[in-house]
């Protein structure tokens, strides 16, 4: 294999072979081709596509890499949801004791915060003493016992991606749809699955805000996944403002156990009840929407749900004082209430300059290595669309010192316009299956 030829081959347009995507990435893996040369692939790849055989490869490959999680003889169907990443999206931590409560085990493996996002693990690691570095046997033994286990991606799994996906988030080379499809899906793909949702997040707050390739997403992922004999589904929801109240990892743990109790803001429990919906489907745990949507309702009303979340914290060593008690999750020593700067209607909650406010909270990363605040953030409690009073509250800052929470005030100033009402997305808009796209 000469990569230079590779690379000039596909900075020209031509697909490469499955053997020379497998050969270059078992080279990548084994340090026989250099970052420089893969970056290079990369930024060809951003611009000329893949075709499917080269992505299956590509794909195949990056799973091929690493271990497996193996449910081989649980009799129970395997399920999980992988959402493209947004603002207060805490649906993972409401889903997995959900789907687990409704019979179905989930080995939900999630990442940290990227970009202007939050990240699951990030809002598990708020609960004091949980793990979620768990090894692949002990997920497979927690899975089995209580339903579910939600931990990041281990070494083990798909180890091309992590090395490519750092490469890709320091080369410009994230927003690609068939890298990021080959990404998810290699690390999904591992969990050992036999269903998947995905969140296909669309809106100024998604990695991909326009509308078609929020769909060519979609339908890419689902490709990969139905192929490799893994029913996938996708919801596409609205990532125009930020979904919840709660933005920031101790507080959004809060508002997803206020969730558990039926209690959670209605934007939030549509979102995960669709969700739920399909994942309960894809499991064959429930004969049609409607029956679905009844079982979710009663694991939240009988508390069982609730109760599968403190067994997963537990099991995961996390104080699972927290599920009856908020005060147990970090709290930020300031706290200042924002106001509306004029009356009128809300027109924009913009989740990408608050997901920004709150990496400057320092509940996200700048850096790599930064550690991440657990208490900090911001709960909005202004919608686009509300009429409000001046001075009327629209949302708490979180914040280490005071000097934060004013930063922080003169961001939400510009995240939150007043003014002219204007249209949001529906949050729910579109589902995707390998049969077609169905709007809703
Ligand atoms: N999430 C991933 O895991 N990979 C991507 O490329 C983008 C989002």
């Amino acid at each position: 294999m000469v990569v230079p030829i590779l690379i000039e081959r596909k900075r020209d347009g031509h697909p490469l072979a499955p053997a020379e995507w497998r050969e270059l990435i078992e080279g990548y893996v084994a340090g026989r081709v250099p970052d420089y040369q893969l970056a290079a692939l990369l930024m060809a790849v951003y611009f000329q596509g893949l075709e499917p055989a080269e992505l299956a490869a590509l794909t195949d490959a990056m799973l091929q890499s690493g271990d497996c999680l193996d449910f081989q003889g649980l009799a129970t169907p395997c399920v999980d949801k992988h959402s493209t990443g947004g603002v207060g999206d805490k649906t993972s931590l409401l889903l997995a004791p959900m789907l687990a409560a409704c019979g179905a085990a989930v080995p939900m493996m999630s990442g940290r915060g990227l970009g202007h996002t939050g990240g699951t693990l990030d809002k598990l690691e708020a609960i004091p003493g949980f793990r979620t570095g768990l090894g692949l046997r002990e997920t497979e033994a927690q899975v089995r016992r209580i339903g579910c286990a939600m931990i990041g991606q281990t070494p083990e799994i798909a180890p091309a991606d992590r090395r490519l996906y750092a490469l890709r988030d320091v080369t410009a080379t994230v927003e690609s749809v068939p890298l990021i499809a080959a990404s998810i899906m290699s690390k999904k793909l591992a969990e050992g699955i036999g269903g998947l949702v995905l969140d296909v997040k669309c809106g100024s707050g998604a990695f991909l805000p326009e509308l078609p390739r929020a769909l060519e997403l979609a339908r890419t992922m689902i490709g990969l996944g139905e192929s490799r004999g893994c029913r996938t589904v996708a919801l596409v929801t609205a990532m125009d403002r930020p979904l919840g109240r709660a933005c920031g990892n101790a507080l959004e743990v809060e508002e997803a156990i206020e969730g558990l109790r039926g209690r959670g803001p209605s934007d939030l429990m549509d979102v995960t009840c669709a969700l739920g919906v399909e994942m309960l489907l894809v499991a064959d745990l429930a004969a049609d929407a409607a029956e679905a949507r009844r079982r979710l309702d009663d694991v939240i009303a009988s508390g069982a749900a609730l109760e599968r979340f403190a067994r997963l914290v537990e099991a995961q060593g996390g104080n699972p004082a927290i599920v009856d008690d908020p005060a147990a999750l970090p709290q930020a020593p300031v706290t200042r209430v924002w106001t509306a700067p004029a009356g009128g209607t809300v027109r924009e909650v913009a989740p990408r300059p608050i997901g920004r406010a709150i990496i400057a909270l320092g509940g996200g990363r700048q850096r790599v290595d930064d550690a991440v605040d657990p208490a900090v953030g911001i709960v909005i409690s202004a919608r686009p669309g509300d009429r409000v009073e001046r001075g009327q509250p629209l949302a708490t800052i979180h914040a280490r010192t005071d000097a934060d929470a004013e930063r922080c005030a003169a961001s939400l100033a510009a995240a939150v316009s007043i003014g002219e009402p204007v249209d949001v997305l529906p949050l729910v808009s579109h589902r995707v299956t390998s049969a077609g796209v169905e709007e809703r």
